[in-house]
Order: structure tokens, then C-alpha cells, then sequence
């Protein structure tokens, strides 16, 4: 069950105090208070776990300072929506909100390799005016003989750079909760210059360990990739690992399937799941385009497979793009068959912000037609 509390109560305040006590009056339930901060409001949300099946609303609805009393179901009790009785306010990280009804875009490497090159591409991001972006470390490699990324030894000049450029968030894979110390650690001595939301990869979807750990951790958001080769419901239930283990800072991000079936692309484009998982959860959804496509084809158009894909998801409501990118591709060390050029960027951010808008005319032709 989850108790709502009303705006601007703080988890530590003598109301919430008080709807724990009650909690604590029945047998076998415990309580725990979470602190959302949504755009225009700072809501409290008070979880009762443990045997709550046969417990009563009614006393909870009663306190002056609840706003509602929600009876969650079986499924993905601490991401889920409810039906749509919880809301989905997103959160803030490094002044930046992020939720169902943001839109950010984390054009950037796929693996860093040089700092030339990290520089050359951060410094096309601040021209464009993005904050945000991509840039891989710990590489998971199907192959042990390919590059495994700098790890914890490109830390240190990713993040100064970061700060140099304006860059607030920057999304990085890891593979190994050690990763997380190393990442605290290495933005510790370089004067917390920018933020990192911690990566889960597709291959990592179901390393449940993994998951628990980032999870017990509130210092970093996280992007968590939906598994490759699993259902929805196996992903999404991954991330109640990670909400149940403490995080809810969570983005879902969608990066296609793995099958032939997708052929020509490398991943069969599952972005028809925006909405859906918008509509299951409370998670903002994005899409990462170049893992789903993995080439650089176009068509007669002129337009890449990657970009009509990106617009795909856009167009469905997507609320961040995460897109490979690189100065020098043919030098890349990872994925630079698939990475887009500089000289591309701003047409990329051009067009996704174009479709952005038809999205947002979509919902008000809806609202304004149907109601
Ligand atoms: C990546 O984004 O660098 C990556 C490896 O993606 P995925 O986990 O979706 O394959
Ligand atoms: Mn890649």
C-alpha cells in the first residue's frame, strides 16, 4: 500500500511520523517514507510492505494530511503505476528534471578513447547547447580480444572535461559494482565537476546482484537497458530490483531485440513499447537508436536509418535519446560503424527537437478533439 501524503510534507515531518505509527500497529507491517521531488512539488510517499493485503484504508485516508491511499497491485509494486493512481513525477539530478514529461538527449561516445577526442566531442555538444550525454568506460565486449575500455584510468580527465564544457550529466555503463566506487571516487578528486547516471547494459539486465547493489546506492540515478532477449515483464521486474533495493531514480530505455527477424538492422526497433511502459510504470523511457540499428545506412530520403528510428521513438513520447556519436569514427574503438558525425549533430538535435513538437501537437489535437 502506498500513502500518499500531501504537498510540501517532508518525510522527517510529525505527519508522517504519525501515519508510520499506525503502520506499526498492525502485525507483520513496515513502513518506509520516500521523498519525491517532482518539478513543481516536493510530494512524500509512505510505503507499507509486509502483509498488507487485509490491512484497512480507511484509517490512513482519515489523517488530514493524506492525499490518497493507493492499493497496489501485484506487479511491479514500486515502479508500477496502479492504473494510473500513482503518479509519475520523475526526479531532479544535477539541476536537470527528468521524467515522463521531459525530453533530454545523450548524443556522445560510445567508449572513450582519447582525450582529444572527449574534448572534440564535448565541446560539439556545448554548441549545440546539450548538457547531457553519453560516454562508455567499462565496455562489456562479446569478445575478450576486443577493447575493454579505459575503466577507471580515463575517469579523472572524462569528468574535468565534462565540467569544462557544461556538461551536467554524463551516462555511463558499468559492469561491476566496484565500478561505482571508482566512479564516487574519481568525481571526488576532481571536484564533482559534472553527474554520472549509472548505466545497466542489456547483457547485465538480469545480474540481479548487480542490480541490488547499484539499487542500495542514492548517490547516482540510473539507465537501465532492457534485457536483449527477455520479455518486457522480465526487464521491468529487474527494475523493481533496483526500486525495491532503495533507487528510484530510474530511467527504462529501450534498444531493440535481438533476433534476425530485425535484419537489415542489428536489433529488431522495439519502440512502440514508449508508451507502453509509460503507461506500466512510472519510469521515464528512452531510446538508444544506434544499438537498435548499429549501421549507418539511410534511405532515398537522405535521412539515416538511425535518425528515422530516433524520431520513432520521439514521436511515441520518448523522454531521452541516447545516441552514439564521434569526432573521428574510423579511429573508434567501439561501434564506430554505427556512431554519427559531428558535422551530423545538429541536424540531429534539430530534427528530434522538431519531432518533440509534433509529439506535444499530437497530445493537444488529442486533448482538443477527443477530450
Ligand atoms: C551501450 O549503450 O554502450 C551498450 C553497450 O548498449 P546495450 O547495453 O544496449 O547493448
Ligand atoms: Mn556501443
Amino acid at each position: 500500500m502506498i500513502i500518499v501524503m500531501k504537498a510540501d510534507i517532508l518525510p522527517e515531518s510529525a505527519e508522517v511520523a504519525e501515519v508510520i505509527r499506525m503502520a506499526q500497529r498492525y502485525p507483520d507491517v513496515s513502513a518506509v517514507a520516500r521523498k519525491i521531488e517532482g518539478t513543481t512539488r516536493v510530494l512524500t510517499e509512505v510505503y507499507l510492505l509486509g502483509s498488507t493485503s487485509t490491512l484497512p484504508q480507511e484509517p490512513f485516508e482519515e489523517f488530514p494530511s493524506v492525499e490518497k491511499v493507493i492499493r497496489i497491485r501485484e506487479r511491479y509494486r514500486a515502479i508500477g503505476r496502479h492504473e494510473g493512481q500513482a503518479e509519475a513525477v520523475g526526479f531532479e539530478y544535477k539541476g536537470l528534471h527528468f521524467s515522463q514529461e521531459t525530453f533530454h538527449l545523450f548524443p556522445g561516445l560510445c567508449a572513450v578513447d582519447t582525450p582529444a577526442n572527449t574534448e572534440a566531442m564535448f565541446r560539439a555538444l556545448r554548441q549545440v547547447g546539450i548538457q547531457t550525454t553519453r560516454a562508455g568506460a567499462y565496455k562489456p565486449r562479446t569478445s575478450p580480444y576486443d577493447f575493454q575500455g579505459h575503466g577507471k584510468a580515463c575517469l579523472r580527465y572524462v569528468f574535468e572535461l565534462a565540467g569544462k564544457h557544461g556538461i551536467k550529466v554524463i551516462s555511463m555503463e558499468i559492469t561491476h559494482e566496484s565500478h561505482v566506487e571508482e566512479i564516487h571516487e574519481a568525481l571526488e578528486q576532481a571536484g564533482q565537476p559534472t553527474g554520472v547516471m549509472l548505466q545497466i547494459g542489456t547483457r547485465n539486465a538480469q545480474n540481479f546482484e548487480l542490480l541490488k547493489a547499484v539499487g542500495q546506492q542514492n548517490e547516482f540515478p540510473v539507465l537501465f537497458k532492457r534485457g536483449m532477449g527477455i520479455t518486457l515483464d522480465e526487464s521491468l521486474n529487474a527494475c523493481e530490483y533496483l526500486a525495491t533495493s532503495g533507487n528510484h531514480r530510474i530511467i527504462f530505455c529501450l534498444r531493440g531485440m535481438k533476433t534476425n527477424l530485425g535484419d537489415p538492422h542489428r536489433n529488431f526497433v522495439d519502440f512502440g513499447h514508449v508508451p507502453v511502459v509509460q503507461r506500466l510504470t512510472r519510469l521515464p523511457v528512452g531510446v538508444d537508436p544506434s544499438h537498435a540499428v548499429g549501421k549507418r545506412t539511410s534511405s532515398p530520403d537522405g535521412i539515416l536509418d538511425i535518425q528515422h528510428v530516433a524520431a520513432q521513438g520521439i514521436i511515441a513520447g520518448a523522454n531521452m535519446v541516447l545516441v552514439d556519436f564521434h569526432p573521428k569514427p574510423e579511429e573508434a574503438l567501439c561501434d564506430g560503424p554505427q556512431a554519427l558525425l559531428l558535422s551530423e549533430l545538429e541536424f540531429f538535435v534539430r530534427d528530434a527537437q522538431l519531432v518533440r513538437q509534433a509529439y506535444l501537437e499530437r497530445r493537444k489535437l488529442k486533448a482538443r478533439l477527443t477530450g
